[in-house]
């Protein structure tokens, strides 16, 4: 069935990146049947629904290539004892306690609920990194019914470290990528793996070997804080990204997370090989751990993404956050006007694409028709020209009205329409107070 979104300001972004006024996208199905001026759109398709979109701006959906939606549930903890003084005691003291804590009514809600957020905020397309070493096997599969009931898309993988158990999370990884196959453009999978500190040599190889088989990519945490650059240099004589380069996990399909404890040379590799780095920046400011070389990682021709690491899912304050830390950063006014928004306009679509074979990220005939239309009233005249300054200072701070994937409409009037938001959230309430106390337990 076809839907009109018209009345519009539709920016196309991609290749023919165009703005147009009084516009209209036709969805068809899945995918983007015609854009164009919104009266021709009405006399082409005049049996289409009509979805008025005035006083709106439609965008494609966002795309976010680092999450962890297992995070949910630590919202409002209260952690006995000092506050953490380092990222390691971070990870000892809060996140390897939390997701040792979850059952498996918890991982279900801590996924619906951040696509409920995913939703609210356009973000139609996520890259996930799990992990729940109390419930482990058949996870992702929980995770995945719960991606499927949202509507977006999403690409999943089970954190595998050593910490607990040497090599755990293996199996469930090479089921889950064995299950989803080559996927449908709805949900794909990946390797995913903790950090080079955490892991063996034996338990990388193994990872590696797997993904290599089934043609997939590896997503690890990548010299987020300098422990895990110490580690490396320590105990293998190099650093974490040669480390992992030599254990075959660099690649075209795989994300290295963070990268901010990395040398020149070391960028040189993730360049050559064509591996993905996401950049978070709000995640790396709450750690205090550093601050990613983005503005060399990019003159060096890599590939960087933006991700939430789970600090949440709206995109446009991530893609803020990047712009003004990256200018403080450098005691640079003039820089990452452009590098910002590329990030999560270009390269999350570039990096999708590796993920799940679609051209995502822009709105074009015959694309999947993944739509994020935000309430603007323009201030200033807005044309393809400055479409970036009315992103980062007007876009940033306005509402999604209405999320379509996949060309379902998934909220509507900034109503949630593919799931119940009440009563998940009701339900969380309940069940969060119990995972604390085993938390306190662990
Ligand atoms: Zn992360």
């Amino acid at each position: 069935m076809a839907t009109r979104f018209e009345n519009g300001i539709v920016v196309m972004l991609g290749e023919k990146n165009r703005v147009l006024w009084n516009g209209a996208v036709v969805t068809d199905g899945e995918r983007v049947a015609a854009v164009g001026n919104a009266a021709e759109m009405k006399r082409r398709f005049p049996a289409a629904e009509s979805v008025d979109c005035s006083g709106k701006i439609i965008l494609p959906g966002f795309i976010c290539t680092h999450h962890h939606f297992y995070s949910t549930m630590a919202r409002g903890m209260g952690i006995p004892g000092e506050p953490a003084a380092n990222f390691v005691e971070i990870l000892e003291r809060l996140w390897w306690k939390v997701d040792r804590a979850l059952d498996e009514e918890d991982i279900t809600l801590s996924a619906q609920l951040p696509l409920i957020d995913c939703i609210r905020n356009g973000t139609t397309t996520v890259i996930d990194h799990h992990a729940s070493p109390g419930m482990r096997d058949g996870s992702l599969d929980l995770i995945e019914n719960a991606v499927r009931q949202s509507g977006v898309r999403a690409s999943l993988c089970y954190e595998v470290s050593d910490r607990n158990v040497l090599g755990a999370g293996i199996a469930e990884n090479e089921r889950f990528i064995k299950k989803v196959g080559k996927g449908d453009g709805q949900i794909a999978a990946m390797m995913g793996m903790h950090a080079s500190f955490t892991m063996s040599d034996a338990t990388i190889e193994r990872c590696v070997g797997i993904a290599r088989d089934a043609g997939v990519g590896c997503h690890i945490h990548v010299a987020e804080d300098a422990a895990d650059r110490e580690d490396s240099l320590a105990k293998y004589k190099m650093p974490t990204v040669n480390r992992l380069q030599k254990l075959g996990v660099a690649g075209e399909k795989s994300i290295f997370v963070h990268c901010v404890h990395i040398d020149d040379a070391e960028m040189d590799i993730l360049a050559a090989t064509k591996t993905s780095v996401v950049h978070n920046p709000e995640s790396n400011m709450n750690n205090a751990v550093g601050v990613t070389p983005l503005l060399k990682l990019l003159s060096k021709g890599v590939l960087v993404g933006l991700g939430t690491d789970g600090m949440g899912s709206d995109m446009l304050a991530q893609m803020r956050c990047a712009y003004l830390l990256h200018r403080l950063a450098n005691h640079d006014p003039r820089v990452a006007f452009m590098e910002a928004p590329q990030l999560l306009l270009q390269n999350n679509a570039a990096i999708a694409k590796r993920q799940f074979g679609l051209q995502l990220g822009e709105i074009a005939e015959g694309l999947p028709a993944d739509l994020a239309i935000l309430d603007y009233q323009p201030p200033t005249p807005l044309s393809d020209a400055n479409f970036l300054g009315h992103l980062i200072f007007g876009l940033v701070d306005a509402n999604v009205d209405t999320t379509v994937c996949k060309g379902k409409i998934l909220m509507q009037g900034k109503r949630i329409l593919s799931m119940d938001e009440e009563r998940l959230a009701a339900r969380s309430r309940e069940l969060a107070p119990l995972m604390w106390q085993r938390l306190q337990e662990l």
